[in-house]
């Protein structure tokens, strides 16, 4: 017969997977390291921006190195107007709604713990309340058994008139 053992974890659990919530490592959230102001962005300055026929939007953010790319490129093709102060503003803006969004993810994973936890404890609940169901049945059997009446025991007299 084989023996059984617990499981052997590599690391102790966590607690909540917050591991596994995504958070975006670029250095200019403005331009996500490309060079180019995120679409999302260039529309809370210009309203109707057209990503496939608007000049290429140019983040000119502090220490941003991304937009090497594109200086080699015709000006005429560059929309130059996304000054520092804008590319800065707009970069704590996308850094906003990532954290908003890591929170949201975050309340997600913690409730699915907890609703799956929750759903052990009731499996767990109802196991015992089946067990002792069980055993109740059984010693109701054996006593009336002993009796040597039961089985004429009707439903009705379920809760026993002695
Ligand atoms: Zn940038």
């Amino acid at each position: 017969m084989l023996p059984e053992l617990p499981p052997l974890s590599m690391r102790p659990e966590e607690e909540y997977p917050d591991k596994e919530i995504f958070f975006p490592q670029w250095q200019c959230f403005c331009c996500q390291d490309t060079g180019k102001v995120q679409p999302y962005l260039v529309r809370r300055v210009v309203r109707n921006y057209n990503y496939s026929s608007d000049r290429l939007p140019v983040c000119q953010r502090d220490n941003c190195k991304a937009n090497d790319t594109w200086v080699n490129l015709p000006i005429e093709n560059l929309d130059t107007r996304f000054t520092r102060d804008i590319c800065n503003e707009l970069d704590l803006l996308a850094r906003d709604d990532w954290e908003a969004t890591r929170q949201a993810w975050f309340e997600m994973a913690k409730q699915r713990v907890e609703q799956s936890t929750g759903e052990i404890a009731q499996a767990h609940n109802l196991r015992r309340r089946d067990r002792i169901q069980a055993e109740f049945i059984l010693a109701k059997e054996k006593h009336h058994s002993a009796r040597g009446d039961w089985e004429e025991i009707k439903d009705s007299d379920e809760e026993g008139q002695e």
